[in-house]
């Protein structure tokens, strides 16, 4: 683009989830003057993404109410909202915020949000394919001016796996955990393989159990470790120790050092899982501490432990999956995958070892791609060949300033493009869930305006119950 004015008259945003909705509600609640704003979004509804587009009631929220505010600044926000509703509105208050909303509902908020905020601003259904000297260019050819752009894609689709290029049309074989698959469901006596443990597993295995599709469901990851849930903690103030920076200690002192206070908790009968809660606040310091070989031993050594005991589902949930393990219906697998072959209608899963696992349908939940210079996405390729995006120093995701603007392939910030969001795992490393995005957000929007300025919130809090 050429060199945008100082102050952006029109600000577009690329990706319209919960990153790109909330970096545009901030806008709007922050602006002192007349901003034009566009939100492209392809694939789903505006405002919802990949997490909260799913219509079914049994995928449920993985925070609890109490910590799903979209604004760091009124804490009770989604709290406060859920009221408005039937269902929540005789819940006794420490019972809703403890609870695990439905995850369509947090879509539903977040529509309520658009539509409260939003009102003034252009919303494009397309694809976004590449952003030049014009503005940003759709798939249609369509050019959407613009002074700043702000990247916020979300998650890439699952990396593909060895052979799967030879699959794309069979019937067998879904690439892609987030298209619907409930048509392709095999009869009841069929099998189900799913590749992963993670989160897409546990919202499969769910929805099976709902459906009341009672086959063989085998699981395989590298572990073969499956969320862990969520609990009630105790209080524990010794950690982090009194006068103990974490962010100074480099990696090895302080595994040792959580190390030392997880054994602790086990033997007095509490979970270990406090001491990663209680790194939450520190986790992104932590990460920008660390040099790049302490960030990548972390990855190879430390990232599967820490997922499964950070991201933990609601106790519903884990109680479903347990019963699934119990009565037989689920097999988890800890194996690496070879690759993966048509066999007939089915699909052959080879395993390294030789082993080999059939499915009926067998289900790519591997989670995102995180190899930012393999991205399967059009727009970041073509920023990348541009050089107006520069990999971080791990190749997860952009390079940014501490304000999100894109660092370039030169190593100059951007005179006009910004990021939010899982593009930011690099950076941050935390930075897929609300409790960090919603700040993420406003911080985004104070960097477009230029700005740090407190909304008047009551006013606007008031009127949105009234939505
Ligand atoms: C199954 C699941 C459950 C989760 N549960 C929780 C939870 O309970 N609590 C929590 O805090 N977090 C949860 N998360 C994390 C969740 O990802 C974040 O909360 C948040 O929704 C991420 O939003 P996003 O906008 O960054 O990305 P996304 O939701 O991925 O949205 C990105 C959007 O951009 C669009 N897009 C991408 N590229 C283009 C382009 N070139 N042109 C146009 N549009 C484009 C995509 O189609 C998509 O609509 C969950 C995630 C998953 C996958």
């Amino acid at each position: 683009m050429s060199t945008p004015p100082a102050t952006p008259q029109s600000i577009v945003i690329v990706g319209g989830g919960f990153s790109g909705l909330m970096t545009a509600v901030n806008v709007m609640r922050l602006a002192r003057r007349t901003v034009r704003l566009t939100i492209i979004n392809g694939q789903r509804p505006t405002g919802r993404g990949v997490a909260y587009s799913t219509r079914r009631a049994e995928h449920l929220l993985n925070v609890a109410a109490r910590n799903m505010s979209a604004f760091p600044d009124i804490p009770d926000h989604f709290v406060n909202w859920l009221r408005t509703r039937t269902e929540y509105d005789t819940l006794p208050e420490h019972e809703l915020r403890e609870r695990f909303i439905p995850r369509l509902v947090y879509g539903d908020y977040l529509r309520s949000l658009m539509h409260h905020y939003l009102s003034a601003a252009e919303f494009v259904d397309g694809e976004a394919v590449d952003v030049d000297e014009r503005g940003v260019i759709l798939s249609n050819g369509r050019v959407i001016e613009a002074d700043r752009v702000v990247l916020a894609s979300g998650n890439e689709a699952p990396a593909p796996l060895p052979g799967a290029e030879a699959l794309t049309d069979h019937p067998g074989w879904l690439g892609n955990p987030w298209l619907d698959w409930l048509g392709r469901l095999p009869a009841s006596d069929g099998s189900i393989v799913l590749l992963g443990t993670g989160l897409t597993t546990v919202d499969s295995l769910i929805t099976l159990r709902s459906l009341g599709w009672y086959g063989r469901v085998h699981a395989i990851s590298r572990h073969g470790w499956l969320p862990q849930s969520h609990f009630r903690g105790i209080e524990y103030p010794d950690f982090p120790p009194e006068g103990v920076d974490l962010a100074e200690l480099g990696l090895e002192r302080l595994v040792k050092l959580v190390e030392g206070h997880c054994n602790r908790l086990r033997d007095m009968g509490a979970n270990p899982g406090i001491i990663v809660d209680k790194m939450r606040a520190h986790t992104q310091r932590i990460w920008q501490k660390l040099t790049l070989e302490e960030r990548l031993s972390f990855a190879k050594h430390h990232a599967a432990k820490w997922n499964i005991i950070r991201h933990r589902i609601a106790p519903e949930i884990h109680a479903q999956i347990t019963t699934m393990q119990l009565t037989g219906q689920l097999q988890v697998h800890a194996a690496n995958i070879e690759k993966v072959s048509a066999a007939d209608q089915r699909v052959e899963v080879q395993l390294c070892g030789g082993k080999t696992i059939t499915g009926d349908l067998v289900i790519n939940a591997t989670g995102p791609q995180t190899r930012f210079t393999a991205t399967s996405s059009g727009l970041l390729q073509n920023l990348l060949r541009r050089g107006s995006v520069s990999p971080d120093d791990m190749d997860m995701g952009v390079r940014i300033t501490p304000g999100h603007t894109i660092v370039d392939g030169e190593g100059k910030p951007s005179p006009s493009l910004l990021a939010i969001g899982p593009l930011l795992r690099g950076t941050y490393w935390e930075t897929i869930a609300v409790p960090e995005l919603r700040g993420q957000a406003r911080r985004v929007a104070e960097t477009l305006l230029g700005e740090t300025t407190e909304p008047t919130i009551e006013q606007k809090v008031m009127m949105e119950y009234m939505i």
